[in-house]
């Protein structure tokens, strides 16, 4: 393709991105397909010859998009909100454009000096002490990782540089939250702790780890030879949006020298917002910490922020330095593959900086602040509907509920909880994600995308009170049958 070709059907890209932007929300929320109806509707083999341009946006509106669920659909309220403000879209495509890679800082000094800079900002934004030292990583899964291996090397006096993990005489443990996210507990696994050395800590009755109980289990630990190593303590847990003490983890860590990292994958997007903040209460006392802006605030997905206070340990854990890769100013500037797993980055800093200088700090405030509201504003309403119940505190934008009809309990609550969820996803109108709390299924609302404003919460909410009672008296008439 030609840079005059690229300049022709580049505008009719980013006007089809621009029209599917203003008619997504005509789309049904979640994708109605079945599985492998996209695949069968496509090419077994590659094509021979070249093929115009226009075919693949054809085949793009005709096969691709009714396979898809439309993350940035106002009605959009499953999992969490992965937002792809447009700015930070258009900073994707100069990263793409560009082409650039940064291996080293000289092989592009301004991908890692502009990386430094977004991550500085965000630094700033979140209110974090300026001994913080940022980097992107793509995901908040790899950004655990390097915590944990780096946790791992500090605890093992460096063993990668001896024998490996296997050499140490005691078994280093982690601790995390019963309701952390899986990537901990698979970090934990790929960074060769073992399923025996992992501890899940019970919560308490706001789905929080319990400081006592990872005392009692750290105590347990020492009394049997192991080496505690590493705590992830989450602040807003995906399931409900649970808060663990920072604080008190991290006393409690200090005492037992262990690393603590702190998962706000999500909800560190909300410390921008000042009111906030007492939800991390105690993260200077943390060793690393991530944060996603490709979830709430905005970025087009991927780019994680993982932060970390002394950034030696990377350097000594991950630091590779083939003499193709050597330059003459190393002593004088950051080389990132030294800071995470992978060796090329990407310009994913571009993106950022692009949604920061657009909407402006106070421009993202404003959204989250509205999104907090609505979420408030949902809560109270489920409070004061009969049948209904909020099952976990409600921080963030997270509502967790069920809908109790009297005399339904159990499997059978299960069953009705699983039937009018279904029937809100399948009338395409929203996206709804259950989930298991205390080994029963219930429904998340995570409100938060971009163009949801509180008339489509109201219509949400209209529409569930008429999926549960539809689905009870359901359940009903087969019970009566
Ligand atoms: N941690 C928390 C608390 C999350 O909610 C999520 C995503 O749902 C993750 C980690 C994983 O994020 P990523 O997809 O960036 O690995």
């Amino acid at each position: 393709m030609t840079p005059e070709e690229f300049r022709r059907i580049g505008h009719q890209v980013i006007d089809w991105i621009a029209d599917y932007r203003t008619r997504i929300a005509d789309f049904p929320v979640r994708s109605l397909l079945e599985p492998g109806q996209v695949r069968e509707q496509l090419p077994k083999a590659p094509p021979a010859r070249p093929e115009a341009f226009n075919n693949i946006l054809r085949d793009l509106e005709k096969i691709v998009l009714p396979g898809l669920s439309h993350w940035q659909h106002p009605s959009f309220f499953g999992y969490f909100p992965a937002n792809a403000e447009l700015a930070s879209v258009l900073g994707d495509c100069l990263s793409t454009g560009l082409g650039v890679l940064g291996l080293s800082w000289q092989a592009s000094p301004a991908l890692t000096e502009l990386e430094e800079v977004v991550t500085d900002w965000t630094r700033q934004m979140v209110g974090l002490a300026d001994v913080w030292s940022g980097v992107i990583q793509d995901t908040a899964s790899s950004s655990t990782l390097v915590a944990l291996l780096c946790a791992r090397e500090r605890a093992s006096k460096y063993s990668i540089v001896r024998g490996g993990l296997q050499s140490g005489a005691h078994p280093l443990i982690v601790y995390y939250s019963a309701q952390s996210h899986s990537s901990v507990e698979k970090a934990a696994l790929l960074a060769g702790f073992g399923r025996a050395n992992l501890r899940a800590i019970t919560t308490d009755e706001r789905y929080a780890m319990r400081p006592d109980a990872l005392v009692a289990a750290i105590e347990a630990d020492l009394e049997a030879g192991s080496i505690p190593c590493a705590v992830v303590a989450t602040t807003g847990t995906t399931t409900t949006t649970a808060l663990d003490p920072v604080n008190a983890i991290a006393d409690v860590a200090r005492r037992h020298r262990l690393w603590v990292h702190v998962d706000a994958a999500m909800a560190g997007s909300a410390m921008i917002l000042p009111e906030c903040r007492w939800m991390w209460d105690g993260i200077e006392g943390a060793d690393s910490m991530v944060l996603n802006p490709h979830k709430w605030l905005g970025t087009a997905f991927d780019c994680s922020l993982y932060y970390v206070r002394e950034p030696e340990h990377l350097v000594r854990v991950m630091s590779t330095n083939p003499s193709y890769l050597q330059s003459a100013v190393d002593q004088r500037v950051k080389n990132f593959r030294d800071w995470g797993i992978p060796l090329g980055r990407r310009f994913r800093a571009l993106k950022l900086w692009c949604l920061v200088r657009e909407q402006g700090v106070e421009g993202l405030q404003a959204r989250l602040r509205r999104d907090l509201a609505n979420a408030r504003w949902f809560e109270s309403e489920v409070r004061m509907a009969p049948d209904w119940r909020v099952l976990a505190p409600v921080p963030l934008q997270t509502i967790c509920l069920r809908h109790e009809p009297p005399g339904l309990a159990g499997e059978a609550l299960d069953k009705h909880t699983l039937a009018w969820v279904e029937r809100v996803n399948r009338s395409g109108a929203a996206y709804l994600t259950p989930a298991l709390l205390d080994s029963r299924w219930m429904v998340r609302v995570s409100i938060g995308a971009i163009p949801t404003e509180r008339s489509h919460v109201e219509s949400l909410w209209a529409l569930m009170k008429r999926e549960a009672e539809r689905s009870g008296l359901a359940l009903e008439n087969r019970i009566r049958d």
